[in-house]
């Protein structure tokens, strides 16, 4: 059997792992080139049609960005739907050796907005990683990529799938899917044509809904991102740019705070003299309204009074741990909105069936397209085990 998977991200690289482990022929090939894991942040694609979408194209797709969380997210969603994912969620922690990092990697500046969370009655807990503490060096610069190839990407499972036998085509854009008598075939690029026996669309939440709706297949809307900001004001010399972002978690309904540092807030603060070594910040992360919408030609995602109000009350909630942990409050900006988990245009019970079908035999989803809604947290280890589940299906059904 062979199996052609478009995109080497999260859900790509793992779709294609787990096939080629069994035996499979699998063939990955991504539109994005391979590149050294410190290189990533040369990679950025944005879309800015209302909040700020990000994502990268590149061999390892976006998790070459990640800051290392790995959580588990819409596991009870996926459950209602009849999709447990408890095994392949314990197997991917198991192989992503998902834990805390160590009191040896917390910095002043992020103990500082956990102490004074404590004290405001919030609790902050440790964000569990996929980052190894014996190779990390906290340098602030995560979603640049990694100098030292400290935290997992994809590419991990690509070298194992590699070492199975499966093939890679990099730098080829996938632009059609081809079918014959109702049956998926293979793929087409600009140039060259792919025979398969199955297709699986991994090129995440963009791509995947405009290349399945070139094969007549309605896809595209229900967008959401988990929009975020960053807000954060001065605390002189704090040097919390250096440190390991996101490395603490504040759960509300339907938000996370978290401690987060971005540049934009020094450019907004050049009136009073800012340094990079000035700023102390946290992310307000929403679950958003899936009211987005991927066309052909354009991306689309505003938010919506809901979404204004959960930014507001998590704004509001970081101001006072912020001010709390001794940043000068008439510093306080925030960034413009931005989403770094676009999902939810190939979403299951719409688009995909609970096995990651469409309506074309053979033709299946494995990537964040496929949330039925918006996780509200960091989404990749929900997007491996929902690959994984999907692996064992091929297996099982077509061995
Ligand atoms: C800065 C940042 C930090 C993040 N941190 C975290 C984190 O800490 N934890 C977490 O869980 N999540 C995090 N995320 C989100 C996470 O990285 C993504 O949700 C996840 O990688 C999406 O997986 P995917 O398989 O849907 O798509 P991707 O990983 O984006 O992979 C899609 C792949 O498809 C390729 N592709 C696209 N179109 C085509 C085409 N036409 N033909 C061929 N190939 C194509 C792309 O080049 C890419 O390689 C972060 C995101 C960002 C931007």
């Amino acid at each position: 059997m062979n199996v052609i998977v478009v995109g080497s991200g999260a859900g790509g690289g793992t779709v294609a792992r787990e096939l080629s482990r069994a035996g499979v022929n699998v063939t990955i090939i991504d539109k994005g080139p391979l590149i050294k894991p410190k290189n990533a942040g040369e990679c950025y694609e944005s879309f800015t049609s209302g909040v700020e979408i990000m994502n990268t194209s590149c061999m390892g797709g976006t998790t070459m960005v990640t800051l290392g969380n790995a959580v588990r997210t819409c596991q009870h969603i996926f459950k209602k739907m009849g999709v447990d994912l408890e095994d392949e969620f314990k197997e991917v922690e198991m192989e992503l050796n998902v834990n805390p990092l160590p009191d040896s990697h917390l910095g002043s500046g992020t103990r500082m907005i956990m102490d004074a969370s404590a004290s405001l009655g919030f609790n902050a807990l440790k964000m569990p990683k996929f980052i190894d503490p014996s190779l990390c060096k906290p340098c602030g610069e995560c979603a640049l990529g990694c100098k030292r190839d400290a935290k997992w990407t994809s590419m991990k499972y690509l070298q194992e799938a590699v070492a199975s036998g499966a093939k890679v085509v990099d730098e080829t854009a996938i632009t059609e899917i081809i079918t014959e008598q109702g049956k998926v075939t293979g793929v087409k690029s600009k140039n060259r044509e792919f025979k398969a026996d199955m297709v699986v669309l991994s090129a995440g939440a963009i791509s995947t809904p405009r290349l399945l709706s070139k094969t007549g297949i309605k896809a595209g809307d229900n967008l959401f991102v988990d929009t975020f900001v960053t807000v954060g004001g001065m605390f002189k010399g704090v040097k919390f740019n250096k440190e390991v972002l996101m490395y603490a978690l504040i759960k509300q309904d339907d938000i996370i705070l978290s401690p987060h540092y971005s540049e934009i807030l020094v450019d907004k603060l050049k009136d009073k003299k800012a340094r990079k070594k000035d700023i102390l910040g946290m992310m307000i992360k929403i679950k958003d309204d899936a009211s987005g919408k991927v066309t052909p030609d354009s991306v689309v995602k505003h938010s919506t009074a809901r979404d204004v109000e959960l930014l507001s009350c998590g704004s509001a909630i970081a101001g006072s741990i912020l001010t709390e942990a001794g940043v000068d409050p008439r510093t306080l900006v925030s960034t413009p909105p931005r989403g770094a988990h676009p999902g939810g245009t190939a979403a299951m019970g719409k688009v995909v069936d609970t096995n990651l079908e469409t309506d074309i035999p053979g033709l299946y989803v494995a990537d964040a397209s496929v949330f039925p809604e918006a996780p509200g947290a960091p989404p990749v280890l929900t997007i491996i085990a929902l690959a994984k589940r999907l692996a064992k299906h091929i297996i099982h059904e077509y061995n």
